[in-house]
C-alpha cells in the first residue's frame, strides 16, 4: 500500500527561507513564525499521514453508495471527517467572527496540499464547503452569514457548488434552472444539475447548495443567471433543522478517480432558495471565490504528484533490476536498484524538481491572494488573477504527467492495482477537467486576462522577474546556472505576448492556436522564477554556516536541474505559437 509523509520541511524552507513570511508586511503575517508554522504544519502532518492516507484505498475500492435516497461514503470516512473537524482544519483559514481560526491563506494552502496529497476524495468535502462559505461571506447578507457560516465553518453543515447541467458546462449562458420568485422573498428552484460534488453524503447534518439558476424574464444567457442558497434541510428562524428541502439525489456518477467522493446528479424540484448576492449577478459572485478555488486545484495537481514522487523513490531505491552501467553498486546482490539507471534520475528529477517549484509557486500565489484581501492591495489582485489560470492549468497538466511518471517507476507494477500508484494518476486527471477545463484556462489567459488593464499586470511580471535578474546580477553563484536562463525564458514569454498582441487582433485563432501553449510557457517562467528564488535562498544559508548544508545543497541541484533541462522547454512552446493558426486549422472539419 502506498505511503505518504507530509513534506513539512520543504514547506518550511519556501515560508521561512524564500518567502520569509514572518516578516512580511501582510496583516496576521508576524504569528507565522518558524515555531507556529512548524507547529501547525507538523499537526496536519501527523492528521493526514496517519489518518487520512490510509483510508484513500479505502475510498477508491470502496467508492460511495447510494440507497434509497441515502449516499453512504467508504468506511472509516465518516469517523474521520468528524476527527478532522474537531482539530478545527476546515476552519483554519475562516473568519474567527463566525468560528475559524483566521489564519493566512498561505497556511490554510501549505496544509491543503497535505489534505489532497493523503486523501483528495476525502479533501474534497471539506474543500467545496470552505468554497462555498467563502460566497456566503463576500455576499450574503449578515443574517445569511449568521446562518450559514459558524456551523459551515467546522463543516457541521457541509456545502456545495451548483453549476454544471447536462447541456452546459463551460458555456454556463444555456443554463436551463429556473428560479421564481415566491413574492416573500424566497425562490422555488426547479432544474437538474449533474456532476456535484459532495452533493449528498452521510457525514453532515446539513448540506448548504449554492446553486446558479435563471430568474424569469431575466437577461438572456450569462447576464441572466443568480445565485441561490439551498439547504438541504431548511433552517428555522431558531437555527434549528426544519423540514426537509425539495432537493434530492438522482443517482451517484461511476468514474475514473475521486470514488470516495460522492458526485451526485442533484434534482431540484420547487426547492425554496434564498438569493444570495444580487440578481443576475451570479456568474459575479461565483468569481469572487474563483482565485481560491483554482489556487486549490492547482494544489490538486501538486498533491498528486508529491505522493506519487514519495512512493516512486521508496521503489526505486528497493526494486533490483539491471546493473549500473559504471560499475555495480548491489554487487552482492542479483541486481542494482533501479534508482541507479540514469533514466529513472531523469523521471525522478523531473518530478522532484517540479514539485518544489510548484510548491513555492503555490505558496507564493496564496501569499499574493493574502496581500490582495489582507491588505487590499490592488495590484496583487491584479496579478494574482493573471495568474490564477496559470496555477489551475500548469500544475494540473504537469501534476498528471508526474503521476504518470511515477507510475512509470514501477513498470508492470504500476498499472496493477495492488501498488496503489494508478489511483494517484486517476485521482490527479479530474484537477485538469473541473473548476474550468484547461483548455478553458489558457482561453481566459489569452483571451481576458494577458489584456486586462491595459495590459498592466502581464507587465508588472515582466517587471518582477527583470528586478530579481537585476537586483542579483552580481551574484556569480546565480548568475549563470539561474539568472541567464531565466532571462532567456522570460524573453520567450515577452515575446509570446507580443505575438499575440500584433497577431491575436487580426486573427483571434491564431491567439487561441497557441494558448495552451502559452499557458505551459509562463507556468514555466513561473517556476523558473521561484527556482532562482529557492537557489538565492538557498545560497544565503549556506553562506550563513546552516547546520544542514545537506538540505541546501540538494536544492540548489534541484534547482539547476529545473533550470537546464526543464526550462528550456519554453522555446518550443514559443516557436509552436509562433507558427500561428494554420498548422491547427488548415483541415476542414470534415476532414477530422
Ligand atoms: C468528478 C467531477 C466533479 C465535478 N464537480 C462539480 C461540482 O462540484 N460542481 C459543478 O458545478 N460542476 C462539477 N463538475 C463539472 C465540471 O466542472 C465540468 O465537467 C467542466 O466544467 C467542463 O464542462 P463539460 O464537462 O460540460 O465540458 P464542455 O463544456 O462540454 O467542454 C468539453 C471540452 O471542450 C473544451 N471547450 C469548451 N468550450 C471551449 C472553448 N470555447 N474553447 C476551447 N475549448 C473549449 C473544454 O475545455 C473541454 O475540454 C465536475 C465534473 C466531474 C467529472
Amino acid at each position: 500500500m502506498p505511503t505518504y509523509t507530509a513534506p513539512t520541511k520543504d514547506m518550511q524552507f519556501v515560508l521561512h527561507d524564500m518567502l520569509n513570511v514572518s516578516s512580511a508586511d501582510i496583516p496576521g503575517y508576524d504569528e507565522l513564525d518558524n515555531d507556529f508554522t512548524a507547529a501547525v504544519l507538523d499537526e496536519a502532518g501527523k492528521i493526514t499521514a496517519e489518518v487520512l492516507a490510509p483510508l484513500n484505498v479505502v475510498g477508491d475500492t470502496e467508492g460511495c453508495r447510494l440507497e434509497n435516497g441515502v449516499v453512504y461514503t467508504p468506511t472509516g470516512f465518516k469517523e474521520a471527517f468528524r476527527q478532522v473537524c474537531d482539530a478545527g482544519w476546515p476552519g483554519l483559514a475562516c473568519d474567527p467572527e463566525y468560528g475559524g481560526q483566521g489564519m493566512p491563506g498561505v497556511i490554510g494552502s501549505a496544509v491543503g496540499e497535505m489534505l489532497n496529497a493523503s486523501n483528495q476524495a476525502f479533501a474534497m468535502y471539506q474543500g467545496l464547503t470552505n468554497g462555498a462559505y467563502a460566497s456566503i461571506h463576500a455576499h450574503g447578507t449578515a443574517a445569511q452569514k449568521a446562518t450559514y457560516l459558524p456551523k459551515m465553518t467546522n463543516c457541521e453543515w457541509t456545502g456545495t457548488m451548483n453549476l454544471t447541467e447536462p447541456h452546459c458546462g463551460t458555456d454556463l449562458g444555456m443554463m436551463r434552472t429556473r428560479a421564481e420568485p415566491q413574492g416573500d422573498g424566497t425562490y422555488r428552484i426547479s432544474g437538474q444539475k449533474i456532476f456535484i460534488s459532495a452533493g449528498e453524503h452521510d457525514m453532515s447534518d446539513n448540506i448548504i447548495h449554492l446553486v446558479l439558476a435563471k430568474i424569469a424574464g431575466g437577461p438572456k444567457g450569462i447576464k441572466g443567471v443568480s445565485l441561490f442558497i439551498v439547504p438541504k434541510i431548511l433552517v428555522n428562524e431558531d437555527g434549528s433543522l426544519g423540514a426537509r428541502n425539495g432537493v434530492s439525489v438522482g443517482s451517484i456518477e461511476e468514474k475514473m478517480g475521486i470514488h470516495g467522493n460522492s458526485t451526485c446528479v442533484m434534482n431540484y424540484d420547487g426547492a425554496t432558495g434564498y438569493l444570495l448576492g444580487d440578481e443576475h449577478k451570479g456568474m459575479r459572485a461565483m468569481f469572487t471565490m474563483m482565485n481560491h478555488a483554482r489556487l486549490g486545484v492547482g494544489l490538486q495537481g501538486l498533491a498528486q504528484a508529491e505522493v506519487a514522487y514519495q512512493n516512486a523513490v521508496i521503489y526505486a531505491n528497493e526494486r533490483l533490476q539491471g546493473r549500473d552501467v559504471t560499475g555495480a553498486k548491489n554487487p552482492d546482490g542479483p541486481a542494482d536498484p533501479l534508482i541507479v539507471h540514469p533514466d529513472i534520475r531523469r523521471s525522478l528529477m523531473d518530478q522532484k524538481s517540479f514539485i518544489e517549484g510548484g510548491r513555492a509557486f503555490a505558496l507564493w500565489s496564496a501569499m499574493l491572494l493574502d496581500t490582495a484581501s489582507r491588505k487590499g492591495d490592488d495590484d496583487a489582485l491584479g496579478l494574482i488573477s493573471l495568474l490564477t489560470p496559470v496555477i489551475k492549468g500548469f500544475l494540473t497538466d504537469q501534476g498528471y504527467d508526474m503521476t504518470v511518471k511515477a507510475q512509470q517507476i514501477y513498470g508492470g507494477h504500476g498499472y496493477i492495482e495492488e501498488q496503489g500508484m494508478s489511483q494517484f494518476t486517476r485521482d490527479a486527471r479530474i484537477a485538469m477537467i473541473y473548476e474550468g477545463a484547461n483548455g478553458v484556462q489558457a482561453l481566459d489567459l489569452v483571451g481576458r486576462k494577458l489584456a486586462a488593464d491595459g495590459g498592466k499586470h502581464v507587465m508588472a511580471f515582466f517587471d518582477l522577474v527583470k528586478t530579481f535578474i537585476k537586483e542579483n546580477e552580481g551574484d556569480a553563484a546565480l548568475k549563470a546556472d539561474f539568472l541567464d536562463p531565466l532571462k532567456a525564458a522570460s524573453k520567450d514569454l515577452q515575446a509570446a505576448s507580443m505575438y499575440f498582441m500584433s497577431e491575436g487582433m487580426k486573427n483571434p485563432n491564431a491567439a487561441l492556436a497557441g494558448s495552451n501553449d502559452f499557458m505551459h510557457l509562463f507556468g514555466h517562467v513561473c517556476l523558473g522564477l521561484m527556482w532562482a528564488h529557492m537557489a538565492r535562498s538557498a545560497n544565503a544559508a549556506l553562506a550563513a554556516g546552516t547546520s544542514d548544508p545537506e538540505f541546501y545543497e540538494t536544492k540548489r541541484t534541484t534547482g539547476r536541474y529545473y533550470m537546464s533541462r526543464q526550462l528550456c522547454a519554453t522555446a518550443l512552446h514559443l516557436a509552436r505559437i509562433k507558427s500561428g493558426a494554420d498548422p491547427v486549422m488548415a483541415l476542414a472539419a470534415e476532414a477530422f
